[in-house]
């Protein structure tokens, strides 16, 4: 069993400050896997010094250059692919076949930004029209400066890529703090600054809580922009603690995304959609469709093809060929679902499949696919975010009732809409509020679209030219022309 207990900082493995040891596990295996620091405000420190001292010459490079280190992490994370999907399903208990989209989706994010780095370079500079006679106004992107970014644990690789890709792009240098349940995979980072000669100090990377490391972190006054991925709790203290220095935050949060499917839709297809939304990842995706909005007309149909296929998913060892569903990633997650299934039985909600109505594997944190039906739009289930695999049915008997009810909820993240005329899934879809908005498919999540939320689901977006801007300031030069 491994004790990781150094920081990586200014290119250097360093003995970390923290005393407290984390426990790491395997949620299959219900095993200790490893040992973490918690981490201390003094790892912080240096961390943040590290990259202060960094930042002038890595902006100084300029983007092209930049843009080989991107492509070199891309390369990087593609030699060691074998390795990685199994180290993620190992410690987050999601199946091969995931962790395999998860491992593609950050090596792609890693080539846009090398791309969008270097198309940076010409945005630099650019001129302005401007109404006045004689003057000279031009337009720059300078980096927000040194960024703190602070990860959750249900896409090792993918949410660090999102905000470390751009913000190495624009830039930025970065303390990178994944969470402690998943701090495995992205320990892989600092191993590829190394190999593809980052220089040192551009990304630090701490291992660490929110105690030890995400508080000090986000109060650290030489911290210019703090990126987080993660709960609502968590993300309204950092962006209480940033405010204290005005310094800039993304938030991206949580989520409780509808699914609307109409009356004209084919309920088997209609069904395989409706899966990929709320069991991908045992359900534990902040973009998770868990709100089922069905016209009545098709009801019925609709979770007869569900139950179907709930009953036919495997459950298992992520590791094994064919396992559907993997463990949820920590007791603790697990615990905080089956509360769920409590306040559902409070509630008397109807079921087609509980948590418990199938016999789970002998060991690993699981819970059943779970679907409940005609959940009234007050039941907490309707309203909470439960990030697990439970979905809440609810009938409606027009488009417009469906919109009304997606639109009641205190987020915004995501919503799909299907429907057998892809002109109408489209109507109703461009009036969602929400960030992502998907018709007739599964969630497809692209590098060059925005990701992030309306409402209560945070703040800014990542991913695409948007992603890139939230680590640049915009300046500009202005003087008599010359
Ligand atoms: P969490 O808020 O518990 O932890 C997220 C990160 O914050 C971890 O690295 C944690 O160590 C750190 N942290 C904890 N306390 C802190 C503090 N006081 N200051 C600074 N950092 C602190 O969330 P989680 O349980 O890891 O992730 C699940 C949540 O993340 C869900 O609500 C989910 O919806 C959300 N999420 C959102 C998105 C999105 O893109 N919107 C993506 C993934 C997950």
């Amino acid at each position: 069993m491994q004790t990781l207990n150094q920081q990586f900082i200014n290119n250097q493995w360093v003995a970390s400050k923290g005393t407290r040891l984390l426990d790491v596990m395997n949620p299959y295996l219900e095993e200790r896997i490893a040992q973490v620091t918690a981490g201390d405000a003094t790892d912080v420190d240096l961390a943040v010094n590290a990259a202060q001292q960094a930042q002038p010459e890595w902006q100084a490079l300029g983007g092209a250059a930049r843009a080989n280190y991107l492509d070199g992490f891309a390369d990087a994370l593609a030699s060691r692919r074998e390795a990685l999907i199994t180290l993620s399903a190992t410690n987050n208990g999601k199946p091969l076949v995931e962790a395999g989209v998860d491992l593609d989706d950050a090596i792609a994010c890693y080539r846009y930004y090398a791309k969008q780095a270097k198309a940076l370079d010409a945005r630099q500079g650019v001129r302005v029209n401007v109404d006045m006679d004689g003057v000279e106004a031009r337009t720059y992107h300078d980096p927000v400066g040194v960024v703190g970014l602070i990860a959750p644990w249900n896409f090792p690789l993918v949410t660090s890529a999102w905000k470390l890709a751009p913000a190495l792009a624009a830039g930025c240098t970065a303390v990178l703090k994944p969470s402690e349940v998943t701090p495995l995979p992205e320990r892989v980072l600092a191993e590829i600054a190394l190999e593809i000669g980052l220089p040192a100090g551009v990304l630090n990377l701490l291992n660490g809580d929110g105690e030890g490391i995400g508080a000090p972190l986000t109060n650290h006054p030489g911290v210019d922009k703090i990126s987080f991925t993660g709960s609502n709790r968590v993300g309204e203290a950092v962006m209480q603690a940033a405010s204290t220095r005005t310094a800039s935050v993304s938030l991206e949060l949580g989520g409780k995304s509808p699914i609307v499917v109409m009356e004209d839709a084919d309920p088997a297809q209609a069904a395989d959609w409706v899966m990929a939304g709320i069991y991908f990842n045992a359900g534990q995706i902040c973009s998770a469709t868990s709100r089922l909005l069905v016209h009545e007309d098709i009801a019925e149909a609709l979770y007869a093809a569900l139950a179907e296929r709930m009953d036919a998913l495997t459950l298992g060892d992520p590791l094994a060929e064919g396992t559907d569903l993997g463990p949820l990633t920590s007791a603790k997650q697990r615990d905080a679902v089956k509360r769920y299934l409590d306040i559902a039985e409070q509630e008397g909600l109807t079921v087609v499949r509980d948590g418990r109505h199938r016999t789970l594997p002998a060991q690993g944190y699981f819970l059943a696919p779970t679907l409940y039906r005609d959940v009234p739009v007050e039941s907490r289930l309707w309203k909470e975010e439960i990030f697990g695999p439970v979905l809440c049915g609810h009938s409606v008997t027009s488009d417009a009732e469906a919109i009304r009810l997606a639109n009641a909820s205190d987020f915004g993240l995501a919503a799909t809409v299907i429907s057998g005329d892809p002109e109408r899934a489209k109507r109703v879809g461009r009036q969602l509020r929400a960030g992502s908005i998907w018709y007739n498919s599964e969630q497809l999540v692209l590098p060059e679209t925005a990701w992030g939320g309306f409402k209560r689901s945070g703040i800014g977006r990542e991913l695409g030219p948007w992603g890139l801007s939230a680590y640049l300031e915009v300046k500009h030069v202005v003087g008599p022309a010359t």
